[in-house]
C-alpha cells in the first residue's frame, strides 16, 4: 500500500528508555510505520548541548536502539540512525543560519528555558540548536514532524526558515514539513506529581527486570488521603490508578474504582496487581530485547545501514541546495 508521504522525528540519547518514553514517543513512532515511510533519528550532536561528559553516548545509543527494535521499529523499511553519521546536517545548518535571525532564537522559550537551568554553560549549541533541529528535518525533505504542544513553535520556526531560505535563493528547494499533532501522553514519575523523567529518579525502564519493576511500583505515591488500609481513597487522583486504567484489563479497572473507594483494596494489594499486569505487557518486548542484545554486532549493522540510506537522502538535497544557494 502506498505510504503517505515521508514523517522524520529525532529523539536525544537518553539510553534505557522509560515508561514514560514509551507511552509517549515509542508507540506513536511504531504506529506511523503503518501509514508513513519514517526516518527516525537519535540526534546524538543535540546531546552535546547539554551532556557533561561524552563516556556514556555510545553505550545510551546502544541501548535505545535496542529499545526502539524491541518495541517494534522495522528497520528494514524504517531509517534508523544516528546524526552524526550523516556530516551533510551541519553543512545545512551552516546556511540555513545565515537566513536566521538572531533575536529569534534568543526569544525561543526553550532557550530561555536552557539558559536557566544551565547558566554556565550557555552554548551556541543551545542558540543555534533549532537551526540544527530544522536542518535535520528539511534535510530528509520530510512532510511530517510529530509534535506535542510543547514542540510546536520549533516546527513552526522550521517553517519559517524554510520559507526564508526560498525566498531568499529563489527555490523551492527546501520543503515546508506539516506538523502531525499528536496527543503526547505524560506519564507521571513514581512522585505522582511530576512528569516520568531519569533526572528526577522517578522513572521505571520499559528493560527492566520483572522484579525491578514490581519494587518500583511499590514505591509509587498513591492518594495521600490514605494513611491507613481502613482509610477511603480517591483513585481519581491516584497515579496507580491511570496506570491501571492502560495496563490492566476493564474488569480490573472497575473492581479498583469501586474497591478503592470503600477501602476495599489496600494500595499494596493494588501496585502489586499493577505490577504484574505492567510485567505482562512488557514480557514480549523484553524477551524481544534479550534476544537483540546477545547480537550487538546486529545492532551496529542496522545503524550503520540505516546511516547509509540516510546519507542517500541528505547528499541528494545538498546537491540541489548547493546548486540554488549557486556555490561555486
Ligand atoms: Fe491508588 Fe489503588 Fe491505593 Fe486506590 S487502592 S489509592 S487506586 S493505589
Amino acid at each position: 500500500m502506498a505510504k503517505k508521504g515521508r514523517v522524520f522525528s529525532g529523539a536525544r540519547p537518553t539510553g534505557r528508555q522509560h515508561l514514560g518514553n514509551y507511552l509517549g514517543a515509542i508507540q506513536n513512532y511504531v504506529a506511523l510505520q503503518d501509514d508513513y515511510d519514517c526516518v527516525y533519528c537519535i540526534v546524538d550532536v543535540h546531546a552535546l548541548t547539554t551532556v557533561e561528559t561524552t563516556q556514556d553516548l555510545r553505550q545510551n545509543t546502544f541501548e535505545m536502539t535496542l529499545d526502539w527494535l524491541a518495541a517494534g521499529i522495522r528497520p528494514e523499511e524504517t531509517i534508523l540512525f544516528v546524526q552524526s553519521h550523516v556530516p551533510q546536517v551541519m553543512e545545512l545548518h551552516a546556511y540555513l543560519s545565515m537566513v536566521t535571525q538572531f533575536g529569534k532564537l534568543t526569544d525561543l522559550p526553550t532557550f530561555k528555558e536552557k539558559v536557566r537551568q544551565q547558566p554556565d554553560n550557555v552554548n551556541y549549541g543551545l542558540l543555534g540548536y533549532p537551526v540544527l533541529m530544522a536542518a535535520g528535518i528539511v534535510l530528509y525533505k520530510s512532510d511530517i514532524v510529530p509534535v506535542g504542544i510543547d514542540q510546536a513553535p520549533h516546527l513552526e520556526f522550521t517553517r519559517e526558515l524554510v520559507r526564508s531560505f526560498n525566498h531568499r535563493y529563489n527555490t523551492k528547494v527546501l520543503i515546508e514539513p506539516q506538523a502531525k499533532h499528536t496527543e503526547i501522553l505524560k506519564v507521571l514519575g513514581l512522585d505522582g506529581k511530576e512528569k516520568m523523567g531519569k533526572s528526577l529518579n522517578n522513572h521505571i525502564e520499559i528493560a527492566s527486570t520483572p522484579e525491578e519493576t514490581t519494587k518500583r511500583v511499590r514505591e509509587m505515591v498513591t492518594d495521600p488521603a490514605r494513611q491507613r488500609k481502613t482509610d477511603a481513597g480517591n483513585p481519581d487522583i491516584c497515579n496507580v490508578f491511570t496506570m491501571h486504567k492502560i495496563f490492566s484489563a476493564q474488569e480490573e479497572v472497575d473492581m479498583i474504582n469501586v474497591e478503592c473507594r470503600r477501602a476495599g483494596i489496600g494500595c499494596v494489594d493494588c501496585k502489586l496487581r499493577y505490577a504484574a499486569n505492567l510485567n505482562k505487557n512488557l514480557a514480549p518486548f523484553r524477551a524481544k530485547r534479550a534476544e537483540l542484545a546477545a547480537n550487538p554486532n546486529y545492532i551496529q549493522d542496522i545503524l550503520h545501514d540505516g546511516g547509509n540510506r540516510a546519507r542517500a537522502i541528505a547528499e541528494q538535497t545538498m546537491i540541489e541546495v548547493r546548486e540554488a544557494i549557486q556555490l561555486p
